[in-house]
């Protein structure tokens, strides 16, 4: 049974709390702690020291005892988790298993969780697009949602910010609906890409193949060389955790740092039940945390509080923290917590062959690939479904190898695949329109382990992810056609939303406080200490993979809040 711990309110008392310790997480500790501020992250998961807890970084796939894969019975075990790619022998530590923390899908929802100090940032691809003013114009314009309370303008130098410290690879690509960032040089395209590249601009003057921007130090600067991080070196293991902090972590990069200050105190293990809203001073105090080993309950109290528990759970948090002031969940007056839940449309997929090029192939490995920002209803509305969708397009030589003979005839095959034509492989990154009717709730009757109610997710596509997929479909065969391109294939997944690992809103952003929960401050309107700077602040998706977006929101974040407190206007 859980029991209460009351002594030392002073020691347990801070500047600040920040609730996560994953990409947003980190960010706001970085930046908090820089600040000056004394600050306590709190984290559900273990802790994770960079370079020293990555056990399988430097494995040979003969070192691992499945080769890489894994066996059938933890796949079984784990049916939701177990869909996601990066779910194999030498990550599958990192990501929260089926049973640790289940949640009640009233429609399928792949909830994909790393309960960890680092969160998902261990794991993440390291893509990294800045959204333009045709995304955050976009509810506005197309009537959905609210409007954004904030425009490119407003986070343009924050994107700068965060690119610099970060460590962003990319190449200035000029155009107004992928702004460009502080970039790092570019990794290259493979000659089928920039050959499709060439044919998809002469067919199509709007439309760009461009090499995706990711956040791997292809240079290391000074900054980083500070960090503790040297040069990528293209080994393409990073979900292992990188021993040169080539991709940009929390553990690699923004909490060493916030620990250098002297200013941190990071609690693995830690549990966040809820905030606590004192009704007589009438602001949240600090927070209810559960050890995640021991049930045993403690509360910290901090003049500011940072949400950052990633999308679900920090409406879960939110959603559990209800006072007399707040019976339905922390600054829900209007009822939306939770609400407007939304995640990018993931489904279609497409593929094809070339037949050219068979003098060339590709050596080694890069850590990202080619990307068509979205080209679709930017300036005017030009379909029958709304907003749009980016493109991933990757190609690589196919290899064959004959299994044939014995002995040494067998390893000279082995050891010389032989090459098949050119393929090319696309998938569709699609924005969804965020709606009252997807929604996540506490369930009224399960808790879970550590008694706090589960989650319910009632979140399904709609009738304008149908038509998206219908439209991906036909444009991308028409640019792979345009390009020669043969045997060119099509499917949709069908999967479950949640799989894209994008969930965003229930916490949204907006001008009104009567149809949104935050501020242009991401600043929750109704308590001034409580700020929520990670995907459940989104009102709307775009189609840009979102982190990035994140960290930025926190960085200028985190600089208000403590402007603020200064002033105070927190206290
Ligand atoms: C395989 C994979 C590929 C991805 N690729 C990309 C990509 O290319 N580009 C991109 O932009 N995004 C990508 N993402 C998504 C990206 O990882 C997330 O958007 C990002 O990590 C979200 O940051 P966050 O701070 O909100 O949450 P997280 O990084 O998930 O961190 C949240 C932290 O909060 C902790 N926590 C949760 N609940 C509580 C609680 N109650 N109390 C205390 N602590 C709690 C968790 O343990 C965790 O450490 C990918 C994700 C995965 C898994
Ligand atoms: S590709 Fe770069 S970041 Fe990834 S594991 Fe290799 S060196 Fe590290």
């Amino acid at each position: 049974m859980a029991y209460f711990n009351i002594d030392g309110v002073e020691e347990r008392t801070y500047d600040a709390i920040v609730i996560g310790s994953g990409i947003s997480g980190g960010w706001a500790a970085k930046e908090l702690t820089e600040k000056g501020l004394r600050t306590l992250v709190l984290d559900r998961g273990k802790d994770v020291k960079h370079v020293v807890d990555y056990p399988t970084t430097s494995l040979h796939p003969w070192q691992m005892d499945h080769r890489g894969t894994l066996p059938l019975e933890v796949k079984k075990e784990n049916p939701i988790v177990s869909k996601c790619y990066a779910f194999k022998e030498d990550a599958s530590h990192f990501f929260s298993k089926d049973d640790e923390h289940p949640y009640v899908q009233e429609k399928p929802f792949d909830w994909i969780k790393g309960y960890q100090v680092g969160g998902k940032s261990l794991l993440w691809a390291r893509q990294v697009q800045r959204w333009s003013d045709f995304d955050f114009e976009g509810p506005a314009r197309d009537g959905f949602a609210v409007d954004w309370p904030i425009r490119y303008k407003d986070l343009a130098p924050w994107y700068s910010y965060v690119e610099k410290f970060a460590g962003i690879s990319g190449n200035k690509d000029g155009l107004a609906e992928l702004p460009d960032g502080e970039f790092l040089p570019p990794y290259e395209l493979t000659k089928v890409e920039k050959y499709f590249k060439e044919k998809v601009a002469e067919k199509y003057g709007d439309r760009h193949v461009i090499v995706a921007r990711c956040a791997h130090l292809s240079e290391q600067k000074d900054i980083h060389k500070q960090q503790g991080r040297v040069q990528c070196q293209n080994r393409v293991l990073c979900q292992r955790g990188c021993p040169y902090g080539g991709y940009f972590s929390s553990n690699s990069s923004t909490l060493p740092w916030a620990e250098k200050t002297g200013n941190l105190t990071l609690k693995p293990d830690s549990v966040v039940e809820s905030l606590i809203y004192d009704e007589e001073k009438e602001k949240v105090t600090g927070v209810r945390v559960i050890d995640a080993h021991t049930k045993e309950v403690t509360e910290y109290f901090s003049k500011i509080v940072f949400v950052n528990a990633a999308a679900a759970n920090t409406n879960l948090i939110l959603l559990n923290s209800k006072s007399k002031r707040f019976p339905n969940g922390l600054g829900n007056d209007n009822g939306l917590l939770g609400k407007y839940f939304a995640f990018h449309n993931y489904r279609a997929r497409a593929t094809a062959e070339y037949d050219g090029f068979t003098d060339f192939t590709t050596d080694g490995k890069r850590p990202t690939s080619g990307y068509i920002p979205r080209f679709r209803n930017i300036h005017k509305q030009e379909t029958n479904f709304l907003r749009g969708y980016a493109a991933g397009v990757s190609t690589y030589r196919s290899e064959y190898t004959s299994e044939d003979g014995l002995g040494v005839a067998l390893k000279e095959k082995l050891a010389k695949p032989k090459l098949g034509p050119w393929r090319i492989g696309s998938h569709m990154m699609g924005e969804t329109i965020p709606k009252e009717s997807n929604l996540i709730s506490l369930n009224n009757s399960k808790k879970d382990e550590w008694g706090i109610p589960l989650l319910n997710f009632d979140v399904a596509y709609d009738d304008n992810d149908e038509k998206m997929i219908e439209d991906y479909f036909e444009q991308i065969t028409e640019m792979f056609e345009s390009a020669g391109f043969t045997n060119i294939r099509t499917s949709d997944s069908k999967q479950a939303p949640g799989l894209d690992i994008h969930e965003m809103g229930g916490v949204r952003m907006g001008k009104d406080p009567k149809t949104s929960l935050l501020n242009e401050w991401n600043q929750l309107h109704t308590s001034k200490n409580v700020f929520v700077t990670d995907g459940a602040c989104m009102t709307s998706t775009g189609t840009q993979n979102p982190s990035l977006t994140y960290m930025a929101l926190t960085a200028r974040a985190v600089d208000y809040a403590v402007k603020e407190l200064k002033n105070g206007n927190i206290s």
